[in-house]
């Protein structure tokens, strides 16, 4: 069994895990295969059971790399995808998400996300996304890399309301988001999936999450995630492609940065005071 970790809700109140992982540079390498492999299954084990990838990572091989990895282990994850922007048509996403389900050798997608803003019509999108959930091949669609201005266009086209997450750059590092689109999100119940929560391992080489890091004995990396995590109605998708970094990761979840320690990250990684774009990786 996996262990239970803290959970988000979802707007229609399914829980899931706050901590997941990420997959995106995975199954690229085939001397790093077995590794990344164990990773991701032993973050299963952990309670790390959201999972994300994308069709885009790794032309299909990083999806191929996950079904592989989730042999028995399927119906324990919560699995997310997303569709490039030129396949969101009504019925490229069709075909887009069935190869998906394909590589990843399963029936269903738990979520599917379209990854950024392209030029297909909006309601399009949602058209296909809904068409698949009717269909039972996803189970809630979401957007990801969609600033105030997207997300705004998104409900006002029909069924856009049912947008049930948008997953976005967002760490101690990037905090434009806090300005106006964590709120605007928070605002709708839709909780915030934060990318890349530890920067893409590109942190400041010395700032105060060093000295948070040696005064409790633990990771620069720890530090980061412990924060993005303390977030509210933000939940995290480290990528990481060993298991001693996936244990590290999980760790993280008990630690809590007290009030002096989070005013020292403030004061270094000042929080926005005006509307800046979203940046994206
Ligand atoms: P990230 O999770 O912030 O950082 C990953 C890097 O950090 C890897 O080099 C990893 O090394 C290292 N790392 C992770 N935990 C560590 C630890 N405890 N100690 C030391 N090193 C550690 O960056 P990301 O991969 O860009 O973002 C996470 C996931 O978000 C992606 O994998 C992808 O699923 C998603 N994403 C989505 C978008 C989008 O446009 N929607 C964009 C970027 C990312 P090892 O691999 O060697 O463990």
């Amino acid at each position: 069994m996996s262990t239970a970790i803290a959970t988000v809700s979802l707007p229609d109140g399914e829980r899931i895990p706050k901590l997941g992982q990420g997959t995106w540079e995975m199954g690229e390498q085939p001397a790093r295969r077995a590794s990344e492999i164990a990773a991701l299954r032993a973050g299963v084990e952990l309670g790390m059971t959201l999972i994300d990838t994308a069709e885009m990572y790794g032309d299909g091989a990083t999806e191929s790399l996950l079904g592989d990895a989730l042999a028995g282990l399927r119906e324990r994850v919560f699995l997310v995808s997303k569709v490039y922007p030129h396949n969101a048509s009504r019925r490229g996403v069709q075909a887009a998400c069935e190869q998906s389900l394909k590589r990843l050798k399963t029936d269903r997608l738990d979520l599917y996300l379209l990854h950024w803003r392209g030029s297909v019509p909006l309601e399009e999108t949602v058209e296909g996304f809904e068409a698949l959930r009717r269909a039972g091949k996803i189970r809630h669609w979401g957007v990801s890399n969609f600033d105030t201005d997207d997300m705004e266009a998104l409900i006002a086209a029909p069924g856009g309301d049912a947008c049930a997450t948008n997953q976005i750059l967002y760490n101690v590092a990037r905090r434009g988001a806090e300005f106006d689109l964590l709120p605007w999100l928070a605002a709708r119940d839709m909780p915030t999936m934060a990318y890349s929560p530890v920067d893409h391992a590109r942190l400041p080489k010395r700032s105060p999450l060093d000295d948070i890091a040696d005064a409790r004995g633990v990771s620069v990396f720890q530090v980061a995630l412990a924060w993005a995590l303390q977030q509210p109605g933000v939940f995290a998708i480290p990528k990481a492609g060993r298991v001693e970094h996936v244990r590290d990761n999980h760790r993280a979840l008990e630690l809590q940065l007290d009030a002096g320690e989070r005013a020292a990250i403030d004061a270094y990684f000042r929080p926005p005071r005006s509307k800046r774009p979203l940046e994206m990786l």
